[in-house]
């Protein structure tokens, strides 16, 4: 299918750092895509979690069936709208990329470890392990990827930070927009996780039916599936609502978006660049988005079993962080000479790149004093 103009596309790719020979017969973004599907710190998202830590449950999400549903969500606005489906899935894949183990836990634990270092931030993380990280080129470290891939990686960023990111920071001091596809995938992330978070908190038992449907956007889908099949309940019931409510909301957006797109006339990336946002949805269901994420952080994400699980996951990386600091040493040898160099810096990439279960296990093997852990 053709692209629209204003669609992000690779013969105009402003390119890699490390200029490459073109990928043909695969597509500039086809090969990020390919890279990031490849990347060491992409397996790892298989063990990190989302909401729910990966040992609780095999059915919930993770950060990987998180990314993929992403990516699928993303392709199918992308298409619609005649953008790069490539690009969208390439920075889909890995938006997440950054993230530490035990998800948002994690992440602020380590921000405020790093605090008179620099700070953490997963986003800025994600763009550092496709840009630095990742070591599996002979001549480059990172993957390389081309500029549209890393600014729709790097979705916000302080302009402090921006300053020191070069060309992909720019934006930020500018007030300038990413790609379409970027704003696609952004928006892709909301309608996964909320959709994701519905049904892992139904499956989980910590939030019920009776309570969400004091969420207007779930109440409307759930009646419009009680109407369709009377007599269905339980997990068939959550899923004709939850896909109803994807639906609703990807239409939503390709709509609006299509309507915001027309009215700014853009003719090209470079105009997307320069205009206000354009991928959004209407007023009536970003307010009831609003309405259903402020009640999944009432009463999941802040759920005291979920809370329990946050705090350990906070004392954990602490903890570890406090332990390498002390004594870089600890860490594996690879990781010495990097560490005497910038101490701080080499940690939180260490500690950020664990999986959860890895993160336990380094947490046992510092600290626990019985035998079996020595
Ligand atoms: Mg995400």
């Amino acid at each position: 299918m053709a692209l629209a103009p204003y669609a992000a596309q690779d013969a105009k790719t402003r390119g890699r750092v490390h200029a490459e020979p073109p990928a043909a017969p695969r597509g500039e973004f086809q090969r990020d895509r390919d890279r990031i599907v490849h990347s060491t710190a992409f397996r790892r998202l298989e063990y990190k979690t989302q909401v729910f830590v990966n040992h609780e449950g095999d059915l919930f999400r993770t950060r990987l069936t998180h990314s993929l549903e992403v990516a699928q969500i993303g392709r199918t606005i992308a298409r619609l709208l005649q953008l790069s489906e490539e690009l969208v899935e390439a920075v889909s894949l890995a938006h997440d990329l950054g993230h530490t183990p035990f998800g948002h836990a994690g992440q602020d634990a380590l921000n405020e470890c790093m605090k008179d270092h620099g700070g953490f931030e997963h986003n800025l993380q994600s763009l550092r392990v496709v840009d630095k990280l990742e070591e599996r080129y002979a001549e480059f470290d990172g993957l390389n990827l081309c500029f549209e891939t890393r600014e729709g990686i790097l979705k916000h960023c302080s302009p402090v930070h921006a300053r020191g990111l070069g060309e992909v920071g720019e934006r930020f001091l500018k007030g300038r927009q990413p790609s379409l596809e970027a704003q696609v995938a952004n928006l892709a992330d909301e309608i996964a996780y909320n959709n994701h978070d519905v049904d892992d908190g139904l499956r989980s038992g910590l939030i019920s039916i009776e309570q969400l449907e004091e969420v207007a956007l779930f109440a409307r889908h759930l009646k419009e599936a009680r109407s369709r099949y009377p007599a269905l309940n339980g997990r068939r019931l959550v899923n004709e609502t939850v896909r109803r409510m994807i639906n609703t909301l990807v239409l939503d957006l390709v709509h609006t978006s299509a309507a915001h797109i027309k009215a700014a006339g853009v003719q090209s990336l470079e105009e997307v660049r320069k205009a206000g946002p354009l991928v959004a949805f209407s007023t009536e269901i970003r307010d009831e988005q609003l309405q259903l994420k402020q009640f999944l952080r009432r009463n999941l994400y802040r759920h005291y079993k979920v809370l329990r699980m946050t705090k350990k996951a906070e004392r954990i990386i602490a903890d570890l962080f406090d332990a390498f600091f002390q004594e870089p040493r600890l860490l594996p040898s690879d990781h010495h000479d990097k560490a005497e160099t910038d101490r701080a810096r080499t940690i939180a990439d260490y500690v950020a790149g664990m999986t959860d279960r890895y993160a336990v296990r380094e947490h046992r093997r510092l600290f626990a004093i019985e035998e079996a852990a020595l």
